[in-house]
């Protein structure tokens, strides 16, 4: 699945490259930024023991202590939780003791210990009812207490026939699956949500004479599971059919088998169904084993309407016309796979098609008014498809390739095996309105699902802790293929905002392991975060780098090859990247693994070889990332590790040690130097002395910076004198850098100021961007605690020390993607801080526009500027409103939706939240979107917040706990608060929803995200104050 980022995901709050869980998004509504933050492990069942059973261990300790515990109890057990999982990854790592510093909270590693003991041998009194004897929902016992399937039962075929009513939205169906059982056993569970069983019968052998004998049938809602009881036990090794006849209703959700619907030019509204299973929902459209490992093949059958068509996995077999009115398409069997790779349409789609070189039919599928805009998609998902034949070795197994744009669709995108499903400004690409941006976005997006269909389809993750391997591989192969396919598109130059973004939740001390246990839905659905996708990509770009890029590309070959059509684990992974690169170095052939390339100037890197499973458990079983402080003593460079946390001043020093891969460039040599630093401090010893050292070249690894002593003024020396030594990347990095070692204290704000003021002479997009990450954010808090005069000062400060590349800035779509994407944000920026020669003209091209009626062709990359200088008045307001209702273009609908956002007028932001939750006209997919835009809004934060407050629970019906959308909401909404008050609005808020949202990880991250940035404010405002008044500033 790709999350609702198209686009490269920087400034992802823009229409183009907006990010449902994306990093920090910054100029939106009134040109706002973010903090961003994401979610933290939380173990949901460990959580709800805690909240039953703490009470009882605990009441009589704090007695004792005189503590006054339960006066705000839920945010002690939050932290409780945090330490517990501290305490889990210690013990991880053989000591227990070291984390527990990390965080002042008295008492806390006794009863943790405590905890992890009571959790380890859960007593019965402290049981939840369910676990011990669950009840059906007749009120019969349940056979089975978990919430993973038992494994002695296995699915081996299914055969589903469906058949969808689309105007009473009713569906049913028949499902038959093949099982084969381990063990003897009479009771077959199952999943089924939401599905009414009408009828369940065991079928006995093969061929000619079955014999056919009724199941009784018992329902577990907690668990979406069924089980179905045999009167007799199965037996080992024979063959058995489970038949299942049962109804439902088409989900209004987004989720499961949904309805959708879009309205035609003439204003006809045309109903369609469509699927999304990813995580757990393929439960809601059949009953079925539905656990990613549980493989089977599938034959699919689908009942529609003359006037419908179907299409499914697998190219159609054949039609029959079963009753007047009524025909069934059958499609070809499947290959092996995951239930939650199924996927069918019920539509009026029309589709537009092409061969790849192997044969495989591509088709891009859309509603018939929008199939003008599939030719841009068809193209790149056919060029991408060979590229992936070719670079993974392994063909594309299936026939076809179905790409299909969904009206209404909650992510971005699904890989579905040879039917992947995306939202529709994720795919169709109007050559007339569409923005670079969005060319970028949807390249990017189909390069994901394509990707998918190795990783993630033909070599599936075993469990949902291991998403990473789906997420983070097709996140990075979005890079590598693209790179090589769409060469124009520069993506390589964007990756490294990916790590930023996911370093942003990585630093919090909620943050998790890429590798984190999980089990019921919620907690799988959280899994689809930055960790999981950013981070993930981002330590495979590090390892590739590390092994050099052949010997990557042959062990994931061997790797997909080995476990082709079978699931596995993280390590599965490491052991066939390592047997690739033998320790001893002898096999070098073609180049591989050989590390004398690379003129290292220690002997470290041979002599130790290649261990790359212990290197990379260090980056996916322990949370966060390291902080690399650098000290140069004359030709010695001394370096240590330390764990980069937020929160308090100074690093924690929480006993966590990486495996990191250095690289380096000095002022003598721009050849890149490695150095694997396995240990707390190592020193490096250079041939001469230089003047400056840069570690971390082109931001590959993923890991910070520190140069101590004069080590940040020769850097700072060096980009005021010559930026253009190093690379746009590197001196991206060191913005980042620097500011993030302010938060720790590590670096004063000045001297972070100081050195961004560089920019004055910068022009390539990146570092740009990164200013604008580091500094926009500054004034947003600002913003949220009334500190006009300085807040001014600081915008003014921000224009002033950009204003040379802005008037540079032509008013035309010309340049290359970069520097078109670089033209829109800073137009966008300059109007939305009326910079006067911004607003004028886009006043000017929006009158023009406006007395075209909108016919009138604007610069794609000015537009967004237009249309937020354009919403600032009623009548303006207006016009874009009309023109959003009777748009066909997704790109152009998603601009006047970003500028609608940005008016000042409360009624008119109230509307919108309104509208767009009610899913009328504006449809409710874009209600997370708008909600976050006014989150962002300088007059209209507070009316988001409330309105999440008051419509939390119908918000959670739509979009589910623990959604990337929910997460989205609650950040998007909240964590650019940097009051107490708030601070304490949002505590209490969340602690009273209790089962139904308290423990969600980001309820977690944005309280800790709230609190940095009160820290932050409080030790940095009155320095930003005065460094504002500073001379230097004169000079700009
Ligand atoms: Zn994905």
């Amino acid at each position: 699945m790709r999350r609702w980022t198209a686009g490269f995901g920087r400034g992802n709050a823009l229409p183009a490259f907006r990010g449902q869980g994306g990093g920090r998004g910054w100029i939106n509504a009134g040109g706002v930024a973010s903090w961003t933050s994401r979610p933290l492990v939380s173990s949901r069942s460990l959580h709800s023991l805690l909240l039953r059973c703490l009470p009882l261990v605990l009441a009589p300790l704090f007695t004792l202590a005189g503590a006054e515990v339960y006066s705000d109890k839920a945010l002690r057990l939050e932290q409780i939780e945090v330490s517990y999982l501290g305490v889990s990854h210690a013990r991880f790592q053989g000591s227990l003791s070291k984390k527990m510093v990390s965080r002042p909270f008295a008492a806390m590693s006794f009863l943790s210990l405590l905890l992890t003991l009571l959790t380890m041998s859960t007593p019965s009194w402290c049981q939840s009812p369910e676990a011990t004897a669950p009840k059906a929902s007749n009120g019969m016992p349940f056979p089975w207490n978990k919430v993973r399937l038992p494994e002695h039962v296995v699915p081996v075929h299914y055969d589903l026939m469906i058949h969808a009513n689309l105007t009473t939205l009713a569906f049913w169906g028949t499902t038959e699956v093949e099982v084969t059982v381990s063990q003897p056993t009479s009771t077959i569970i199952l999943h089924s949500h939401h599905l009414q069983i009408a009828k369940a019968t065991l079928r006995k052998g093969a061929g000619e004479r079955p014999s056919e004998e009724p199941l009784r049938v018992l329902e577990y809602p907690p668990h979406e599971q069924i089980a179905l009881l045999a009167p007799e036990p199965l037996l080992v090794g024979l063959p058995y059919t489970v038949v299942i006849d049962y109804a439902g209703n088409l989900s209004e959700n987004f989720r499961g088998f949904y309805k959708s619907t879009y309205r035609t030019k003439d204003g006809e509204v045309r109903i369609l169904a469509s699927t999304q299973f990813e995580p757990t929902a393929a439960r809601m459209a059949f009953p079925c084993f539905d656990e990613p490992a549980l493989k089977a093949t599938f034959s699919i059958k689908i009942r529609r309407e003359p006037r419908h068509l179907a299409i499914s996995n697998m190219p159609l077999v054949k039609s029959v016309t079963i009753a007047e009115g009524l025909i069934e398409d059958h499609f070809d069997v499947t290959v092996k796979m995951s239930t939650y790779l199924v996927a069918f349409i019920i539509s009026d789609f029309k589709s537009v098609s092409k061969m790849t070189k192997s044969g495989v039919k591509v088709s891009v599928y859309a509603v018939p008014d929008k199939i003008n805009q599939a030719d841009y998609a068809l193209d790149a998902a056919v060029t991408l498809l060979e590229f992936y034949e070719d670079y993974f070795s392994i063909p594309y197994p299936l026939p076809k390739q179905d790409l299909a744009a969904i009206p209404d669709f909650q992510s971005g995108a699904m890989e579905n095996w040879g039917l992947t499903t995306y939202r529709e400004s994720a795919l169709l690409y109007d050559a007339e309105k569409s923005s670079a941006s969005s060319k970028l976005g949807i390249t990017m997006t189909v390069s994901h699902e394509l990707a998918h269909q190795w990783f993630g389809n033909l070599v599936t993750m075993e469990w949902w802790n291991d998403l990473w391997l789906n997420e983070g591989f097709a996140k990075f192969m979005e890079y590598v293929s693209v790179s090589v396919t769409h060469p124009e598109l520069k993506v390589e130059d964007y990756f490294f905002g990916k790590c930023f973004s996911a370093m942003e939740v990585d630093a919090l001390n909620s943050s998790h392991p890429i590798s984190t246990p999980v089990e019921n839905p919620a907690q799988i659905r959280e899994m689809f975060d930055d960790v999981s996708y950013e981070k993930g990509a981002c330590i495979l770009n590090m390892l590739r780098d590390y092994l050099s890029a052949d010997a990557f590309k042959n062990g994931i070959i061997q790797y997909l090859q080995k476990y082709s059509y079978k699931n596995t684990k993280n390590e599965d992974l490491w052991n066939s990247m390592a047997s690739i690169c033998p320790t001893d170095n002898t096999q070098t052939t073609d180049g591989f693994c050989s590390r004398s390339q690379h003129s290292s100037s220690s002997s470290h890197w041979r002599q130790e070889g290649l261990d790359v499973r212990s290197m990379m458990n260090t980056w996916t079983l322990q949370k966060g990332f390291p902080l690399v402080t650098v000290t140069v003593r004359g030709r010695n460079v001394h370096v240590r590790q330390e764990h980069y946390m937020k929160g308090s001043d100074g690093v924690p020093e929480t006993g966590y040690l990486w495996h990191v891969p250095l690289t380096f460039i000095t002022s003598k040599s721009d050849v890149v130097q490695r150095f694997l630093l396995k240990t707390k401090t190592d020193v490096l010893i250079l041939p001469e002395e230089v003047e400056w050292i840069k570690f971390n070249v082109g931001m590959n690894g993923y890991y910070i910076v520190h140069y101590e002593d004069d080590g940040w003024d020769s850097l700072a020396g060096l980009l005021k004198g010559t930026h253009t030594a190093i690379s746009s990347n590197d001196r991206a990095s060191l913005i980042n850098n620097a500011f993030q070692l302010v938060s720790v204290g590590k670096l004063s704000i000045e001297k972070a100021l100081d050195l961004i003021l560089y920019l004055k002479y910068e022009t390539e997009i990146m570092p740009v961007f990164q200013g604008l990450d580091e500094l926009i954010p500054m004034y947003k808090l600002m913003e949220k605690r009334d500190m006009n005069e300085v807040e001014t000062q600081f915008k003014a400060f921000l224009i002033k020390l950009l204003k040379a590349l802005i008037d540079k800035q032509t008013w035309t779509d010309d340049g290359s993607v970069s520097e078109r994407m670089l033209r829109s944000q800073l137009l966008l920026l300059a109007c939305v801080r009326k910079y006067q020669p911004c607003v004028q003209k886009a006043e000017d091209y929006f009158r023009k526009w406006k007395e075209s009626s909108g016919d009138l062709r604007l610069p794609d990359d000015v537009t967004l500027a237009v249309f937020a200088v354009a919403a600032q008045n009623t009548e303006g307001w207006d016009f874009l409103y009309s023109k959003y209702q009777s748009s066909l273009s997704n790109e152009e609908k998603n601009q006047i939706e970003f500028a609608l956002c940005t008016s000042q007028d409360k009624e008119k932001l109230q509307w919108l939240l309104d509208e767009s939750f009610k899913g009328d006209i504006i449809k409710t997919q874009e209600f997370p979107h708008i909600l976050g835009l006014i989150g962002r809004n300088p007059v209209g934060y507070p009316l988001a917040w409330q309105f999440l407050r008051e419509n939390w629970n119908k918000i959670v019906q739509k979009f589910e706990l623990g959604s990337p959308s929910i997460a989205y909401m609650v950040m998007r909404t909240t964590n650019q608060f940097s009051t107490r008050t708030r601070l304490e609005e949002v505590k209490g808020f969340f602690s009273s929803l209790k089962e139904n949202g308290s423990q969600l990880r980001c309820v977690q991250q944005t309280i800790e995200t709230i609190e940095e940035n009160i820290r932050w404010m409080d030790k940095n405002f009155d320095k930003i104050r005065a460094w504002l008044q500073t001379e230097k500033l004169e000079l700009l």
